[in-house]
């Protein structure tokens, strides 16, 4: 017997539809690539998304096709979401951070057949649009009339000039919930980005799920900040879930030193924030000297990498702040934990409960998770047990869009290539990518663990710890560290401070200085082109 309610799909254009009937007056701020900030509401979002969906008609784009973006966070990329996906096209968000050889593979890979981009972006879109052949039409996110002269770029049009003609009116299509909505290119260390293809139906589940209260807890009466860029995995969800709870939305666009964001957070009483920690050490480093308070943020979700516990710390000592830490992947819409604490655990000492909050948290419903063994075998879940982690669920890709290896699933699971433990209460903590587990002796070190340590000496910025050859011990781990500006430290003080806080057999044998980490086009570290750059390198007792 089947049930008798109604059978509704769920799209994307019903989120900005809602916003705009029960929270049209919601506010939307921009900080613009001009300088200025933007002001408007939901009802403004929904009324001008309609008149992208109206351009891209006129522009005769079919079902599916393929619209990119090359965009900070801000309204216009925002009416890009419901416009583009509203309307049935596909959205392609780019990461404008990705080289430009690579910009011009996915663009080419994707069909992308229109580009939007902000004015930042001029001289990359400029290099790469010759080697864009299926792009027909540039639109660039700026006034009308504002377009610069001589820009080289065919069929270039201001966004303004585009949608201003347009009517405002415009009949969302029914399509099936199953249809394409958004697209993401990871960006991985070796061999070509693969792109993780969105539904409307993955994206809506994602955005109910992630608005949870134990999970980013968004609701009408908060401020939201995403710093976690909208060119990458959809900011987190963010803009779906914020349509949904009508949130205020604080968008930074290009500014993200921390003085503009400290002075962001203030102005607009924002009340929680997203994003990836190194944001959060810009933020930090801007207002220890300054002697800086917050006075309306409460929370911070902070994952992309993982959350060093003296960041953790700093939030909550210094400036009553709660960090939640979260973990996921492009292949993942993002979300799959989140560390929220359980009541039993509010009652644990705060050493205690710091042991929990460093862990990446406990799966979002929607998402099942487990670790496995090399032999595939399920590992328990005792909080010690390292295993490979694999995920299944609605919004987990199952394959890649135009792959051209085999499909991930190993026996309907995606294999994450994280390296997890979970304990009995179900907290995950990553200690490793799978790649860069270190091994000694037999043993494992985890790199997040000493890396960790490191972070919470008041002298270091940024630390990595990578295996390196060992005759003995097969590798040793090694803490490559960037110092605070400055700020003096030795390798010996450095060694000396991992006493008592970890088994001396995961003492680092060496410190190297760097006056910089590779970073790749996510800001998460890049360790094989480190260990590139210390190839030449010996440990002191190899
Ligand atoms: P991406 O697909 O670029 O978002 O990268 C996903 C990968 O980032 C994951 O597989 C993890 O290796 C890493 N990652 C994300 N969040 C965290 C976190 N909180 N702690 C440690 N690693 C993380």
């Amino acid at each position: 017997m089947l049930g008798l309610m109604q059978d509704q799909p769920l799209l994307i254009s019903s989120l900005i539809d809602f916003a705009e009937r029960h929270h049209g007056d919601g506010e939307i701020v921009s900080r613009r690539v001009e300088g200025d900030l933007h002001r408007y509401t939901w009802a403004g979002v929904a009324t001008r998304a309609r008149q992208v969906a109206n351009a891209l008609d006129a522009e005769k784009l079919g079902p599916s096709e393929r619209v990119a973006t090359l965009a900070w966070n801000g309204y216009r990329h925002l009416e890009l979401y419901f416009g583009v996906s509203g309307s049935g096209r596909v959205l392609h968000t780019i990461n404008p951070r990705l080289h430009p050889d690579q910009i011009a593979w996915i663009a080419g890979h994707a069909q992308d057949r229109l580009l939007c981009f902000d004015a930042t972006f001029l001289p990359l879109v400029q290099a790469v649009h010759a080697r864009c052949p299926t792009i027909a039409r540039y639109v660039m996110l700026c006034d009308a009339g504002k377009l610069p002269a001589d820009t080289g770029i065919p069929n270039l049009v201001a966004y303004e000039d585009w949608i201003g003609k347009q009517p405002s009116t415009y009949v969302w299509p029914q399509l099936d919930e199953n249809s394409a909505s958004s697209m993401c290119y990871t960006s991985g260390t070796t061999g070509h980005p693969k792109a993780a293809l969105y539904s409307h139906r993955s994206t809506l589940l994602h955005a109910y799920a992630a608005a949870l209260p134990d999970v980013m807890s968004m609701s009408a009466r908060d401020s939201v900040l995403p710093v976690v860029p909208m060119f990458h995995v959809n900011a987190w969800g963010i803009p779906y879930s914020a349509a949904l709870t009508g949130c205020k939305l604080v968008f930074p666009g290009g500014a993200l030193d921390g003085k503009s964001v400290y002075e962001l957070i203030e102005g607009e009483r924002v009340t929680y924030a997203a994003g990836v920690p190194t944001v959060w050490q810009m933020l930090l480093a801007h207002m220890g000297p300054n002697e800086l308070k917050f006075s309306s943020l409460r929370r911070t979700v902070i994952g992309g990498s993982a959350c060093p516990p003296a960041m953790i710390d700093a939030f909550r000592d210094k400036y009553g702040v709660e960090v939640l830490h979260a973990w996921g992947m492009t292949e993942m819409s993002p979300l799959g934990t989140l560390c929220t604490l359980k009541n039993k655990q509010l009652q644990l000492p705060p050493e205690d409960q710091m042991k929990i909050r460093m862990k990446q948290g406990r799966a979002i419903f929607g998402v099942d998770m487990r670790i496995v063994g090399e032999d595939g075998k399920e590992l328990p879940w005792d909080g010690k047990t390292y295993g490979d982690l694999q995920v299944r669920g609605p919004w987990i890709v199952k394959d890649y869009y135009k792959a051209d290896g085999p499909p991930p699933l190993v026996d309907g699971w995606f294999p994450t290539g994280d390296v997890a433990t979970i304990d009995a209460d179900g907290f995950m903590q990553i200690t490793d990518r799978s790649k860069d587990v270190i091994k000694s002796g037999g043993e494992w070190i985890s790199s997040i663990d000493i890396e960790n340590i490191a972070m919470g000496h008041p002298a270091v910025q940024m630390a990595a710890c990578v295996g390196m050859k060992h005759p003995k011990w097969d590798e040793r781990p090694l803490l490559v560290v960037v110092k605070r500006p400055g700020a003096q430290v030795t390798r010996e003080e450095l060694l000396a401070f991992y006493e008592s806080k970890t088994a001396k057999w995961q003492v680092p044998d060496d410190v190297v200085f760097l006056d910089a980490i590779p970073l790749g086009a996510t800001g998460k570290m890049l360790k094989t082109r480190l260990r590139e750059q210390l190839k030449d390198y010996k440990l002191p007792t190899a």
